[in-house]
């Protein structure tokens, strides 16, 4: 048994999202500077720090089959981060101009100091993005989350994953029995005036015009109040997989694909990391990397405003071809 089918409520089949797509020849993304093809690579300066992600640890009540960081309720590459290792980075964004403070894991609400760490990016004026399953370890802080809406008001979203508009898309890729609760979790935060959001995905050949008017009907029907044609309140992902091809970036693509450096993630974000094994949190290049020391930008913001190379197939594939922004 794999570590990660260790979940109560593990899926058992392969992803309904899986992405169609040779496997990628070993040749791409080698280099940081210059593309299998010889061409030079495209990279991404920062032009300001406006959101700071906060990984609170890679636990999760979930084993999603495609989950990017291969969260479950048993890997805990990514340790649980502190309250006081959080305040530091706060400390630094507070001089950094930053808007937003984003938590995700894992589920945050599983590590026991995330309440603490929420209130204080709040209490300091940030406003706060907490991406959730909005399944049992949410709804173990109702009393306390209440408090916040009644503190904060809206500066406070909760962005919560429902993979698609359908129990079967859902539960194909977050197991049985995922998709009445989280849309249970859901209806709780709408009905007690939370600002929320929802992250969704395509199936293969699903239009996103036709998956907004589907997630539009599922959220009159389960009275749900999130505007499904408002693409901040739902959001609707590309899928990544780094072992299929996909082209790489190089500098004349922004041209070509009438796109600028400062639309990417990276340009206005990071993610603080603690690895299991480090003594200290770090900080990397952006929520999808976390792991690859080529994205690893040192240990504190300031070390991290550097330019980052685009050599991994997620800056492609999510980030430039597939254009989605991780933030709210
Ligand atoms: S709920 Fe999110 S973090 Fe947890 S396994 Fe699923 S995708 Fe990963
Ligand atoms: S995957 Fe991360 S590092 Fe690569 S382009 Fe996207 S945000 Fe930047």
């Amino acid at each position: 048994m794999s570590v990660r089918s260790k979940s109560r409520s593990a899926p058992t089949g392969p992803s309904p999202f899986a992405v169609e797509a040779e496997a990628l020849p070993a040749e791409k993304f080698a280099d940081p500077d210059i593309t299998a093809a010889g061409e030079p690579r495209a990279s991404v300066p920062l032009t300001g720090l406006d959101t700071l992600w906060l990984n609170t640890g890679t636990l999760c009540n979930l084993a999603c089959v495609t989950c990017y960081i291969e969260s479950s309720p048993t890997n805990d590459a990514l340790v649980y981060l502190s309250a006081e290792d959080a305040a530091r980075f706060y400390a630094e964004a507070e001089g950094m101009g930053t808007r937003e403070i984003g938590f995700t894991g894992g589920e945050p609400f599983m590590n026991p100091a995330f309440l603490p760490m929420l209130t204080d990016a709040l209490a300091r004026g940030f406003e706060a993005l907490v991406l959730t399953n909005a399944m049992k370890p949410m709804r173990r802080h109702e009393e306390k989350l209440l408090l916040l809406r009644e503190r904060f008001g809206d500066a406070l979203t909760l962005r919560v994953s429902l993979d698609h508009h359908t129990r079967t898309g859902h539960e194909g890729e977050r197991g049985p029995r995922t998709w009445d609760v989280a849309i249970d979790g859901l209806r709780w935060l709408s009905d007690n005036g939370f600002a929320i959001a929802v992250a969704g995905r395509l199936l293969p050949g699903e239009g996103m015009v036709e998956a907004r008017e589907r997630y539009a009907a599922l959220f009159a029907r389960e009275t749900i109040a999130i505007d499904a044609y408002d693409p901040a309140q739902l959001v609707l992902f590309p899928e990544m997989d780094a072992t299929k091809d996909v082209a790489e970036i190089t500098t004349a693509c922004w041209d070509i694909l009438g796109k600028s450096p400062a639309d990417i993630m990276c340009a206005s974000s990071r993610m603080v990391v603690h690895r299991k094994g480090e003594d200290r949190p770090r900080v990397a290049a952006c929520t999808l990397i976390p792991h690859d020391p080529e994205f690893d930008l040192g240990e504190t913001l300031e070390e991290a405003a550097q330019a980052v190379k685009l050599n991994h197939p997620h800056c492609a594939r999510f980030c430039v071809l597939g254009g989605a922004s991780c933030s709210a």
